[in-house]
Parts: C-alpha cells; structure tokens; sequence
C-alpha cells in the first residue's frame, strides 16, 4: 500500500514540475514514507532522518535547498512529535491527507512548516489527480479498501490508517481501465483488509470484492486479477466461489492466520478458531485444489506459552504455506495488547522467530519444488539479471526467468519448469 502510496504522490507532485529521482543528492524534496506497523519500522524513520539531515547541509553547502517531509503512518501517530524531534522535517502528511501535498510543498518553499493528518480517506482519492500515463508497466496495484473496523488487540491500523473506507466500484472500474489503456495486465487491489470491500454502486446496492473483481475481469486486456490482504473473517461465500470459476483470478490468496492457538488467537481479538481457518483453507481448497497460499504469523504475542507456540508449527504444517511473513510480536502504543502485564522476553521471541522462519522456508521450498515438470503460464514483467533472459511470474506469484527475447514483456507464455532455486524458478520455452 506504501508503494502505491508513493506512487500517487509522485503524481500529485508532477504537476508542480517535480520528477522522481533514485539519488538523494540531487533531491529538492526527500519524502519518507513510511510504517507504524512494527517498533522497528518506526524508528528506522529517525534513523533515516538523520542521514537526510546530512544530504540537506551538504546541499546547502553548495547553495541548494532541500524540503524534507514525512508521510505515512508514523506521521500519522506522531504528528507534531516528528517535528519536534527532527527539526530537519518541514512537512508531517498522514496517509489520509496525501492529495493535500502539492499545497503543503507550495506552503514549505515560503519557509512555512506544516502537520496535516486529518481523516477521512473519501476526499483524498477524489482529489488525487488521476494516474498517469507516463511509465510502461506490467503489473500493478490499486487500493480498493482502506482503514479496518477489526482492532485486533497488537494491530495500529484502525487508529493510523482510520475508519474501513471501500472506494466506488465506478471510481476503480475506471482507474482499472485507464492502467489496462496503458499496457497494465495484472492487477492487484489493495487494502488493510481488502475482502471486507463493500463499495456503494451508482446504480444504488454495494458490491462486494466478488463483484468488483469479476467486473475487473470483463476488461479484455487485463489477463490477471490477485487482491491483498485478506482476513478470514470475510472471506465470504461468493469469494470462495470466485476462485473456482474465474480465470482470470489467480490461484494465489493471502490469508494471515497469526496464530495456532485458539486461545491466542482470542486475545488477539481475531474472532476466529484454528480450526475454522483451517476449515476455510479446505473450503477453498474444494474449490481450487492448486491455490498457493501465503499468510502472516505473529510469534510472541502477550502470554504465549511454548505449548501454544507449538500449536503455531503446527498448524504450518497441516496446512502447508507457499509464502510466508513472520513477524516478533511488537508493543505497539495505544493497542490493547501493549498494556498486557505477560509479555514474552526478547530472546524468547528470537528463538521461535527463528524455529518458525525455518518451517516456513521449507514449506515454500517444498512448494516450489512441487511445481518443477510442470508447464505454467508465465506473465513476463521485466528483464532478467543475466543477458538475454526475462522475467515473470506464474500463477502462484513465484519469480520465472527464462532466457528469451524482450518482446515478451507484457505477455504471458507457457514456460516448462526446469529448476527451483532458493527464490525463484528457471524454465524453458519451446
Ligand atoms: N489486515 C491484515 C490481517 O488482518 O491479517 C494485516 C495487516 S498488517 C498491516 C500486516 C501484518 O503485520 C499482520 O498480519 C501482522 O502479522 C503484522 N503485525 C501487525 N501488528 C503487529 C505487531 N504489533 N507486532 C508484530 N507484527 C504485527
Ligand atoms: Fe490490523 Fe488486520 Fe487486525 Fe485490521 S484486521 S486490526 S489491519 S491485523
């Protein structure tokens, strides 16, 4: 969500003459955006912030400003504090306010600082310009659903990102066009919890995600439809359906589970069982026997035990993941789980941080593995490292190269799997 984030302001910017630059010397304008999610994330702003301090005296040295600004959600929990702490900071804009930014920039070249992290979301997507046309792109990403109403007891979202908020099925219907009019063939749409997506139709009705993505799907040129990131609570009826009987859907869901204790998994308010998320998982399954799945697990959380622990490995195991995040539980200030008096220590985290990592990797592998012999089609994306090879992705999103020619960019092309490497897969085109 961040990348595409960046990516709209980078637009919003455009009109006021700024291109985007890799190299932070010649930048007139550094803006970090950033995530709360987890404490490290957070503080690596500050880190960050200090080596920008650097790049902006030493541009001054040379007689040229540079206007620094903070987006995202750190600058939406911390607002003045950024400022306060980081005096090199001249703009604070919170991920709600993004469309406010060209005017915030205008504001900073008269020398005047600004915070501005106001909700809602509505009146940033109908004031941010509408995506341009410029860079050629295969694959890309569009935020549907933004906020979460959930308050799982460890997670900041409800309170940086705000409110659930589902855009209008018009809105995106259009920003999907204009992407596939540009060469655009793959989609992803995005949200905090994106199948909670309930869009308010011109027509009157909501649409839920189903009928958004089978709408996506009557446009021709757009070959591939994934959605992120899912929670099992809404992975309704017509969802599950969808797997079984649209194409263009690829077989690949994100579905976090957390934990494997149910009673871990009702302290982090997730409000469901182990078991109904494995019994969701085989109704899927029943329905696409090849999904690839990915999840996201959290070790660590307030009052695990090592037996509960255990239960985590091993609903890894039942299930068997073709992805994976894993994450060290985080105290996050303001969540209910920060206040908990049984928080595990440190090196206890690591270890199973580590135990668990390790699983997981073998699952990917044994994954990856299972898909050597097999022809898949491959939608290519990119050039390779090496000379004369490109580079794509199957179906269950796992990186493909292959030696053949440029021209494939864009396209999708049957591959026979050769070989599985520690991240990707090589194949061969005949
Ligand atoms: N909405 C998604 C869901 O319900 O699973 C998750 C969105 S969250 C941005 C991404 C992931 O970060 C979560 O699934 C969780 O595993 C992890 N996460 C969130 N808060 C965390 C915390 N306080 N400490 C560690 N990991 C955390
Ligand atoms: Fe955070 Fe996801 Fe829970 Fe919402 S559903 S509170 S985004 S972890």
């Amino acid at each position: 969500m961040n990348a595409y984030d960046s990516e709209r302001m980078a637009e919003a910017l455009a009109p006021a003459g700024f291109e985007l630059t890799e190299a932070m010397d010649d930048a007139d304008l550094v803006i970090l955006n950033t995530c709360h999610i987890r404490e490290k994330a957070a503080e690596k702003v500050y880190s960050e912030l200090g080596r920008v301090r650097l790049t902006k005296e030493a541009r001054k040295a040379h007689g040229r400003d540079t206007m620094v600004a903070v987006a995202g959600c750190v600058a939406q929990a911390e607002g003045e504090e950024i400022i306060a702490r980081a005096p090199v900071v001249d703009i604070v804009v919170g991920p709600q306010s993004l469309h406010r930014l060209a005017d915030l920039v205008a504001k900073a070249s008269t020398g005047k600082r600004s915070v501005e992290t106001e909700f809602p979301a509505q009146d940033k997507f109908a004031a941010l310009p509408q995506r341009a046309t410029g860079k050629r792109q295969t694959s890309a990403f569009v935020t549907v659903q933004e906020g979460c109403d959930k308050f799982c007891t460890f997670c900041v979202v409800p309170y940086t990102r705000g409110a659930e908020y589902s855009r209008s099925p018009s809105e995106i219907v259009a920003e999907v066009e204009r992407l596939a009019a540009r060469g655009v063939r793959e989609v992803t749409l995005l949200g905090q919890n994106v199948n909670a997506y309930h869009g308010d139709a011109a027509g009157g009705g909501t649409w839920g995600l189903a009928r958004l993505l089978r709408r996506l799907g009557e446009i021709p040129s757009i070959a591939r439809l994934r959605f992120t990131t899912s929670h099992p609570r809404d992975m309704d009826d017509d969802l599950i359906a969808l797997f079984g009987d649209d194409e263009k859907l690829m077989p690949y869901l994100h579905l976090p589970f957390q934990a494997g204790s149910d009673r871990i998994l009702g302290a982090m308010n997730r409000k469901h069982t182990a078991e109904e998320y494995e019994g969701l998982i085989e109704r899927i399954r029943a329905v696409r026997p090849d999904l690839a799945l990915s999840t996201d697990v959290i070790v660590g959380f307030p009052g695990e035990t090592d037996a509960d622990f255990e239960d985590t490995l091993s609903l890894v195991r039942r299930v068997g993941f073709a992805q994976a995040f894993s994450f060290k539980y985080s105290a996050r200030p303001g969540t209910p789980a920060a206040k908990l008096e049984d928080q595990v220590p440190e090196a206890a985290k690591k270890e199973r941080l580590a135990a668990l990592q390790a699983l997981l990797e073998e699952s990917r592998h044994a994954f990856d593995r299972s898909v050597v012999g097999r022809r898949l089609p491959v939608l290519f994306e990119g050039k390779g490292r090496k000379p004369g090879q490109v580079t794509g992705r199957s179906p269950y999103l796992q990186a493909v190269h292959v030696e053949g020619p440029e021209a494939l960019i864009g396209h999708i092309a049957e591959v026979d799997i050769r070989a599985a490497g520690p991240n990707s897969l090589t194949g061969v085109m005949n």
